[in-house]
C-alpha cells in the first residue's frame, strides 16, 4: 500500500470508530462498473455499494439530477409541500402498482416502518389487541442495524451484547412453509418479513415456490407479507423485484439501497390504502424522508434502471458469471448460487482466513469483492457490466484462487 492511501486508512482507524474491518483499498473515484484507488488503480466493484451502485458509479444521468436539483431545493421537511413529492410518489407507485408510498432515509428505517404500520394494521383493522402484536422474522435475515433489526437478528455478531430487545418478534427457519403456518396459527400474528432472497447471510435461495407459498398463507390467514427488497430490488436478481421471478404481490414493499443509484440514502415503503392510511399525520416521519433532492435522483434511477433494461441485462451476464466460475477447475470453491447479478461463492479451505485472503488477491488482481459470514463472497457487480467485462472477471477469479 502506498504513503498516500496509508495516510488515508491511518485516519480513519485513529478518528473513526472502529464498527468496521474494511479491505485495504482507499478508492476516490467511480464510473459505471469501475472504482479507481488514491494511487490510480482501476478496479471492477463486485460489491456495488452493498447492491446500491446498480446502475453504475456515478451514472451520469442521475449525477445530473442530482446537481441540478441540488442548486434548486434539497430539502423543505414534510412541514410544507414540494413540488416534487407528489410526483415522485404518484411515479413509484404507478412503477411498482400501489396506492401509496412513504418515504424514508435508510433501508433500516424501510424495515422499522415497515413494522410500525404492520403493527397498526394489525391493531385498527385486524383486531388484534392492543400491544399483542407479533411479527414473524426468518433466521438469517438482516434488515440493518436498528435495535429492532438486532433483536430479530440470529446473527450473535449483530444482536449479542446489546439488549435488552425488541418485544413482540419470533424467528422460524427461512424456506420452510411448514413452520411459517404453524408460526401463523396465532391470531396475534401481524406480518411476515421476509427478504426473496437472503443477501448478508451470503445469497441464500430459497426452493422455488417459497414466495408463491408465502404469499398464500399470508392470505390465507391475513397475515400481512412484508417482502424486505433493499438488495434483491431494483433488477439485481434479473426482475425488477424478485418477487418477480414467483409472481407475487407483497402487501408492504420495502426499497432502499439502488433507489438512488448510489448518490444518497433514500428509502420506499409501498403499501395499498387498507395498510399505509392507518398511520394518521403526526405518527410517523423523517426530517430529510420524501425531500426534494431525494425524489429528483429516486425518479431518475428508477427510470435509469428500466431505460437501460438493466434487469434483462442482469439475468444474461448473471448467467455468464455463474457459469464461467462452474467451470473454473478449483478444489476450494465448493459451490456457486445466485440469481441474476446477486452471487455468491462458498469457500471450502482448512485455512478459515481464505476468503479474505482471496479477496485481498482479487484486489491486487483488479476487482473488489468482501467476504460475508467468513466462508462466503459476493459477486454483485453493477448492472452495465458487460460480456467481455464478466469474461475479464472470471480470469481474474481464476488467477486469483492461485494463491490459495
Ligand atoms: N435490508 C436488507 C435486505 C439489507 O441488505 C440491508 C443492508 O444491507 C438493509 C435492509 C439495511 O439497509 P441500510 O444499511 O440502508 O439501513
Amino acid at each position: 500500500m502506498s504513503e498516500k492511501a496509508l495516510h488515508f486508512l491511518q485516519l480513519e482507524e485513529q478518528f473513526g470508530a472502529h464498527n468496521y474491518h474494511p479491505l485495504p483499498v482507499v478508492l476516490e473515484k467511480g464510473s459505471g462498473v469501475f472504482v479507481w484507488d488514491v494511487d490510480g488503480n482501476r478496479y471492477y466493484d463486485f460489491l456495488s455499494g452493498y447492491s446500491a451502485v446498480n446502475q453504475g458509479h456515478c451514472h451520469p444521468r442521475i449525477i445530473n439530477a442530482l446537481t441540478k436539483q441540488a442548486q434548486k431545493l434539497t430539502l423543505t421537511s414534510r412541514a410544507f409541500h414540494s413540488n416534487l413529492l407528489g410526483e415522485y410518489a404518484q411515479y413509484i407507485t404507478s412503477y411498482f402498482g400501489y396506492n401509496k408510498v412513504l418515504p424514508m432515509n435508510t433501508g433500516v428505517e424501510g424495515g422499522e416502518t415497515a413494522i410500525k404500520l404492520a403493527r397498526r394494521w394489525a391493531y385498527d383493522k385486524k383486531g388484534v389487541e392492543e400491544n399483542k402484536a407479533k411479527i414473524i422474522f426468518a433466521e438469517g435475515n438482516f434488515w440493518g442495524r436498528t435495535l429492532a433489526a438486532i433483536s430479530s437478528s440470529t446473527d450473535p455478531s449483530s444482536y449479542k451484547g446489546f439488549g435488552p430487545y425488541m418485544p413482540g418478534f419470533e424467528l422460524i427457519p427461512y424456506n420452510d412453509l411448514v413452520a411459517l403456518e404453524k408460526a401463523f396459527q396465532d391470531k396475534n400474528v401481524a406480518a411476515f418479513m421476509v427478504e426473496p432472497i437472503q443477501g448478508e447471510a451470503g445469497v441464500v435461495l430459497p426452493d422455488v415456490g417459497y414466495l408463491q407459498g408465502v404469499r398464500n398463507l399470508c392470505t390465507e390467514y391475513n397475515v400481512l407479507f412484508i417482502a424486505d427488497e433493499i438488495q434483491t430490488g431494483l433488477a439485481r436478481t434479473g426482475k425488477m423485484l424478485a418477487c418477480d421471478h414467483e409472481n407475487v404481490r407483497p402487501d408492504i414493499l420495502i426499497l432502499g439501497k439502488a433507489l438512488s443509484g448510489g448518490t444518497m440514502p433514500v428509502s420506499a415503503i409501498l403499501a395499498d390504502d387498507d395498510v399505509m392510511l392507518n398511520i394518521k399525520p403526526g405518527e410517523h416521519g423523517s426530517t430529510y424522508g420524501g425531500n426534494p433532492l431525494a425524489c429528483a435522483v429516486a425518479i431518475e434511477a428508477l427510470q435509469v434502471l428500466k431505460d437501460e433494461k438493466m434487469a434483462e441485462n442482469a439475468e444474461k451476464m448473471g448467467q455468464l458469471l455463474r457459469n464461467g466460475i462452474s467451470s473454473i477447475k478449483s478444489p476450494f470453491i465448493k459451490l456457486v448460487r445466485g440469481k441474476g447479478l446477486l452471487n455468491a461463492i462458498v469457500i471450502d479451505h482448512p485455512d478459515e482466513d481464505a476468503s479474505w485472503e482471496l479477496c485481498l488477491a482479487l484486489k491486487d488482481n483488479g476487482m473488489l469483492a468482501k467476504p460475508t459470514h467468513g466462508d462466503k463472497i459476493r459477486f454483485a457487480p453493477p448492472l452495465l457490466i458487460n460480456e467481455e467485462q464478466i469474461a475479464e472477471c472470471v480470469g481474474i477469479i481464476e488467477k486469483s484462487l492461485q494463491v490459495l
